[in-house]
């Protein structure tokens, strides 16, 4: 593995000349800049080696390629205890920095896009598959972070991409010749996407026969011409360049998203999975999302313990942590963030191994893994600011803190119960603050809405899914409405 440690990974992006904009301005240097590098740290975990028991064993896996160790986040899954260990891995990176580590995506897209080429080439005689492998055998050789990059922005939303008043709304080949195609179009809500080296495009929808130039999958090279990543703004952002770090709540790690604008970019044609095959496309989108609906299964229950763990050193602080009712609450933040793991486990479980020899996860309890995840970390957030208390949001600055003609009255009023002083106080109710209203919150709560598709799109799949005719026969027969029904 070519980018063998977090210094390397950080080293590796300072030399992509890439186009950044972040508040109005274009910035040359993302990897050291204050606003962006927490997600870089983040991400950087992901090389981290680490003193957790089994670290080694969800980090890494045996490539089956070439039989040499890769980052899992680079391997094609080849049973179900390698779904189950993808979880646990998620679980234990969600665990080490409260946030989104974003390199789930290029990991989900890889998996999608070897089984999907795999049977393209059986029906179109295409030899996608073959590139895919040389490409991923790259990746895996370099230890590469890939970007999975679905989603359009779609414009009219009421209408096809190919009914679109601008042609651009969703990513679509404009030329092609011997040597490649050219893509025009924006990738919104990617995240990780400036911590990336590649881009994974993949179509956002199923698309139609008249849609063949919307039925695209390649990727490109982060710093490839005609590439420009905006970045996306978080709440409270500005507050990691005031120098105050314990008003960020979680200072060191961060997650992050961008728009990537594809401005006519030429893809060699090597880097090119999918070309026009439009009845290939949706199943590129079915897998990619199952995929991801069960990461969060992972993640977000890593996330969720740290919470659990602040909300209990914020009532330790307060003096009640033996009310039942704290107990009763920390019990029910528990049950949730357990019944959320359940399903990332139970999606694994049950995956099957594809005609490609990839293993698929469970498409259904994937489904009903995200759609869990759209609801429980919002009632395990209001919860921990249940536990929390009011001063969450009032507790003046660690620059008040700082100011010795105020100081004694913050240390004095707003001290802890026992041994806690003000400032760890602050520290806690801070730390919660960013995971429920601040930063933080754009990772493990509105990511959890909307991340991986927003509820509805699980909901379609859960009902189409479902057998519900099946249901249906097995209360007839019961009730003795069919004929099959026997005397014993
Ligand atoms: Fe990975 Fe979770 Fe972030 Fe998605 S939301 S990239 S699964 S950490
Ligand atoms: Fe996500």
């Amino acid at each position: 593995m070519r980018i063998a440690d977090p210094a390397a990974y950080l080293q590796s992006l300072r030399r992509l000349r890439r186009r950044v904009f972040l508040l109005g301005e274009r910035i040359d240097d993302p990897v050291d800049h204050p606003l962006v590098r927490p997600s870089e740290n983040a991400l950087a975990q992901t090389y981290e080696r680490g003193g957790e028991t089994e670290a080694e064993e969800l980090l890494f896996a045996s490539s089956h390629l070439t039989g040499k160790p890769i980052s899992r986040f680079t391997h094609i899954h080849q049973s179900a205890e390698d779904l189950v260990r993808k979880v646990d891995m998620q679980r234990l990176l969600g665990r080490r920095t409260a946030t989104c580590f974003q390199r789930c995506v290029g990991m989900d897209g890889l998996n999608a896009l070897y089984s999907v080429t795999y049977e393209c080439d059986q029906v179109h005689g295409t030899e996608y598959h073959r590139r895919l492998r040389d490409y991923l055998a790259w990746v895996q050789e370099e230890n590469l972070v890939v970007d999975g990059a679905m989603t359009d922005v779609k414009g009219d939303r009421g209408k096809r991409p190919g009914e679109q008043e601008d042609p651009d709304m969703f990513v679509r080949v404009v030329d092609r010749d011997s040597r490649g195609i050219v893509i025009r179009g924006a990738k919104a809500h990617q995240t990780g996407a400036i911590n990336s080296h590649e881009i994974l495009v993949m179509p956002t929808t199923a698309m139609r026969e008249d849609e063949k130039e919307y039925a695209v999958c390649c990727a490109v090279a982060a710093d490839s011409p005609g590439v420009t990543f905006i970045l996306g703004r978080q709440p409270s952002d500005t507050r990691k360049r005031e120098g105050a770090p314990l008003d960020v709540g979680n200072p060191y790690f961060g997650s992050q998203e961008a728009l990537i604008v594809f401005d006519d970019v030429f893809v060699p044609r090597e880097r090119v999975f999918m070309c026009g095959e439009h009845d290939q496309s949706g199943r590129v989108v079915e897998r990619f999302a199952a995929y991801h609906r069960q990461s969060y299964g992972g993640c977000k229950v890593g996330v969720g313990d740290v919470l659990i763990g602040a909300a209990l050193l914020a009532a330790r602080l307060q003096g009640v942590e033996r009310a039942g009712h704290v107990r009763d609450k920390l019990t029910e933040m528990i049950h949730l963030n357990e019944t959320l793991y359940s399903c990332g486990i139970a999606c694994s479980a049950r995956g099957a191994p594809t005609d490609s020899g990839c293993w698929m996860v469970d498409v259904l309890l994937a489904n009903v893994c995200k759609q869990n995840v759209t609801r429980f970390p919002f009632e395990i957030a209001r919860l921990a600011q249940d536990i929390a208390g009011g001063l969450l949001v009032t507790m003046p600055s660690e620059l008040d803190f700082r100011n010795p003609e105020i100081s004694p009255y913050l240390e004095k009023y707003l001290k802890g119960a026992g041994d806690g002083s003000a400032l760890e106080r602050a520290g806690v109710l801070r730390f919660i603050e960013n995971m429920t209203v601040g930063c933080g919150a754009a990772a493990y709560l509105t990511e959890s809405m909307h991340g991986a598709g927003s509820p509805q799109a699980q909901r379609i799949v859960i009902f189409r899914q479902a057998g519900l005719e099946e249901k249906a026969e097995l209360a007839r027969r019961i009730m003795g409405m069919t004929d099959r029904r026997k005397d014993p």
